[in-house]
């Protein structure tokens, strides 16, 4: 019936319908923050089940984070009215590359059962390589290298690929022969890193035609959100799923409802495929799973099995450029896609007029847009204009922030309506320490996490050593730890052995201890530790995996470290082993759980609970607060010092986006701080207010009178030229926070002030050469 709108479509603008309704052909909805372009992708997908046009299973959806997708698929369960469990092709590129390197993993030369490796553990393994080639790695560092690596990956380019500047770059011209040795020592391993998610699937799909075309005639949709912050190697990957080869020699498809009926014959496809497992066979599982609900009864019926792409952005808000994402992208997706549908939208439903007003004002300072119209309906005249704060230190911030907390709290605001977005996580700590003191709850996002603890870590390595025996970066962390008197000469000996036999260091252990070529003491130990995984090993797939977990822990004797540890932090390390235990019962098995792990962006907190959201400006995107606190606006730290350093436009643009992302976020108020004195890795530095402030539009902005003592400070403190700023400063020095300021302060830090600066402390802040942060630690 063409005149009932469904529900879900009926609270729609008419461009965002149109958004929705263009199922056939390629689309890109380019527009700006809080337009809709995520619930127009959510809407879209809810209209695809809901006409039948195909499976949950025949989707393919790429969110920004792993909570962005369980939350669209909450959001369109509610919106067609049935639970949407089954659609496991939505995700990040990383967790669907998970999925597809899983089913394939034969075919790139991997074992289904390949761990993914962390930041850190591509270090430690590039470290090995770069001295295994006499290379000094302290001229070298290693953690340039795996940068770099990573850089290429972005790109696209394998070892052969890259080009010749850059390979000459690294280590006197050693860089392919590293980064191939690098990828020769991944497969030993049976691991992968972050970037081969996407490689290995792009390389396993040129080379096996016929796998990338079940995928083909699989996925029906193609869906990407914050497509403005997709890489190279991304768009590859994308292209390759999205395009048909033109030139296929049977130009008559099967019609899609004949394939989708027949589930039973393409599972006999998939299983006399034989020996090399493609993974697919169970394609037909997934669709006989999903078909008995109504809903999806008469997919495709009549329809071409044409691939249909929609993609979604905002090229004010690309902030991943530093990661290698290409805003081009959205460039070529017309080109690439011929007959592109491009629709705008304009209407933004998210923030007030102030809040938009103020960011559309603020990235109007950047070069180089698409340059987009943005209104919004939202005009009361008791909105809050956009709120500037100026604050003595970040404790002071803290403080302050905490304070305005509870007085929305007193209003009966809910605390999760509330986010702090810093631009480098160690601004994070601060508002936690305040927060706890207060007794506020807090959740931290995306932070630097639990996950990365010391002692989560060495428990993840011995969980992952079990799981994988050929981990050896995990034995290398653990065969020591807690201590057994396996020094370095016996880890040596064990990976001269292991390497010349090319098998993992845990074997080479179980073949060394049968010979009389170590001494007894190690021998024993030795002895002990290859039993232990023996046994663990055994228990895997009997012992409920919270229970071995916490066996492994007692037996090798790791909590009695702790135990008997008698510093400060012991007692803490002790509870977080516990939560870890705790956060592995949502899981249903320990491969499961570690999988996880290795994804999570998003660390997993207690979502019922009330909480004020802490993160970085990186991880906000696409969320969306009623009332939003920036802290940190000061030069050197927002924009951040090394795009300053970096001088050129694209660098200080590409932060400009990022306050622009943060200003958006919010939907009715925006709270912005900076300070005059920030702490970096232990100096006091003193800072300048950020000259994204200068940007802001006065008729959108208060300044926020806070602090009497800081009087001065305020009135100066914005929509005048920074010289104009040097008076009421000189007020400030005779506050008592200046004194309370000045008592922090060593005599080195002093002197360290006075040598920098030139004059002494009276320039502070103001003259041209003035001291400033300059070393923030990044994200
Ligand atoms: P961002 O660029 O920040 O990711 P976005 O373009 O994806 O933003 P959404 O998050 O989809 O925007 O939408 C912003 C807010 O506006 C959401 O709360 C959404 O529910 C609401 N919204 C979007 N479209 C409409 C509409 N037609 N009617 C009412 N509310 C809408
Ligand atoms: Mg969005």
């Amino acid at each position: 019936d063409q005149h009932r709108a469904p529900d879900y479509l009926s609270g729609l603008n008419p461009e965002q319908r149109e958004a929705v309704e263009t199922l056939d052909g390629p689309v890109l909805v380019l527009a700006g923050a809080g337009t809709g372009k995520t619930r127009v992708l959510t809407t879209r997908i809810a209209h695809i089940l809901s006409t039948g046009r195909a499976y949950p299973s025949q989707i393919l959806a790429v969110t920004f984070t792993n909570k962005a997708a369980r939350e669209m698929k909450e959001r369109i369960g509610v919106l067609v009215g049935a639970a949407v469990e089954g659609m496991p092709w939505m995700g990040t590129f990383h967790s669907i590359g998970v999925k597809l390197l899983r089913r394939h993993a034969e075919l790139v030369g991997l074992k289904s059962s390949f761990t993914i490796l962390d930041t850190d553990d591509v270090v430690r393994l590039i470290k090995q390589i770069i001295q295994a080639e006499g290379i000094d790695d302290k001229r070298w560092p290693a953690k340039q290298f795996a940068q770099m690596i990573d850089g290429w990956k972005n790109k696209g380019f394998g070892p052969a690929d890259i080009p010749e500047g850059d390979a000459r770059s690294f280590a006197n011209g050693m860089g392919r022969e590293l980064y191939a040795a690098y990828q020769a020592r991944l497969m030993t391993l049976n691991a992968c890193d972050f970037g081969d998610l996407l490689l290995h699937p792009i390389r396993m799909f040129r080379a096996h035609p016929d796998v990338l075309k079940e995928y083909h005639d699989k996925f029906r949709y193609i869906l990407v959100d914050e497509y403005q912050d997709t890489n190279t190697a991304q768009y590859m990957w994308l292209r390759l799923l999205a395009q048909r080869p033109h030139s296929r020699k049977n130009p008559s498809p099967t019609p899609p409802h004949k394939g989708e009926g027949q589930t039973s014959s393409r599972a006999t496809a998939g299983d006399h495929r034989g020996s090399v497992n493609t993974g697919s066979g169970d394609f037909a599982q997934e669709e006989r799973q999903e078909s008995p609900s109504p809903l999806w009864g008469g997919v495709g019926e009549g329809k071409p099995p044409q691939i249909n792409i929609c993609c979604v952005g905002d090229d004010d808000q690309s902030i991943y450029g530093w990661r290698g994402a290409e805003v081009d992208n959205i460039l070529r997706f017309e080109k690439d896609f011929p007959g592109a549908k491009v629709i705008k939208l304009e209407r933004n439903y998210r923030s007030t007029e102030h809040i938009l007003g103020a960011a559309a004002h603020l990235i109007a300072h950047n070069e180089g847009r698409l340059g987009k119209t943005l209104f919004t309906d939202r005009t009361d005249p008791d909105d809050d204009k956009v709120q500037v704060h100026a604050a003595w230190d970040s404790e002071e911030e803290a403080r302050a922030v905490g304070e305005e907390i509870e007085q929305l709290q007193r209003q009966q605001h809910s605390l999760n309506d509330m986010a702090i977005l810093v631009r480098a996580s160690f601004q994070m700590r601060e508002f936690e320490d305040r927060f706890v003191t207060l007794g506020l709850n807090y959740r931290v996002i995306g932070g630097p996490r639990f996950y990365e603890r010391l002692e989560i870590r060495d428990a993840l390595a011995y969980f992952r050593l079990v799981c994988q025996p050929a981990d050896d970066l995990a034995f290398e962390r653990i065969v020591n730890t807690p201590k057994r008197g396996l020094g370095d000469t016996t880890v040596r000996s064990l990976h001269d052995y292991a390497r010349g036999r090319n098998i993992p260091m845990l074997a080479a252990a179980a073949d060394l201890i049968e010979t009389d070529e170590m001494k007894a003491k190690p021998r024993k130990s030795l002895f002990d530790v290859v039993t232990m995984f023996k046994r663990w090993q055994g228990l895997l797939e009997t012992t409920p995996h919270t229970e071995l977990a916490e066996t492994i822990l007692e037996e090798s004797g790791y909590t009695d470290m702790w135990k008997n540890d008698k510093s400060a932090e012991a007692p803490g390390r002790l509870e977080n082993l516990k939560e870890l235990i705790r956060s592995m019962e949502a899981f249903e098995s320990m491969r499961g759980f570690l999988e996880h792990i290795a994804l999570v962006m998003d660390a997993e907190q207690n979502e019922d609970l009330d909480a004020v959201s802490i993160m970085t400006l990186h991880s906000a995107k696409g969320l969306e607060f009623e009332t939003v606190f920036l802290p940190g606006w000061e030069e050197g730290l927002f924009p951040h010092q090394r795009a300053l350093d970096e001088g050129g436009r694209s660098g200080l643009e590409e932060e400009r986006r990022l306050a622009y992302v943060g200003l958006t976020r919010a939907k009715r108020r925006c709270h912005i701080w900076f300070v005059a004195n920030r702490r970096i890795h232990g100096l006091w530095q003193s800072t300048l207010p950020s000259r994204f402030l200068d940007e802001l539009p006065v008729t959108h902005v208060d300044v926020a009178e806070t602090d009497q003592s800081y009087g001065g400070y305020n009135r100066g403190g914005y929509g005048q030229s920074r010289f104009d700023k040097q008076e009421p400063f000189a007020n400030a020095y005779s506050t008592p926070g200046w004194k309370r300021a000045q008592a922090h302060k060593t005599d080195a830090t002093r002197d360290n002030w006075g040598s920098r600066s030139g004059v002494g402390i009276e320039r502070i802040g103001y003259g041209e050469s003035g001291p400033r942060a300059r070393t923030i630690d990044g994200e």
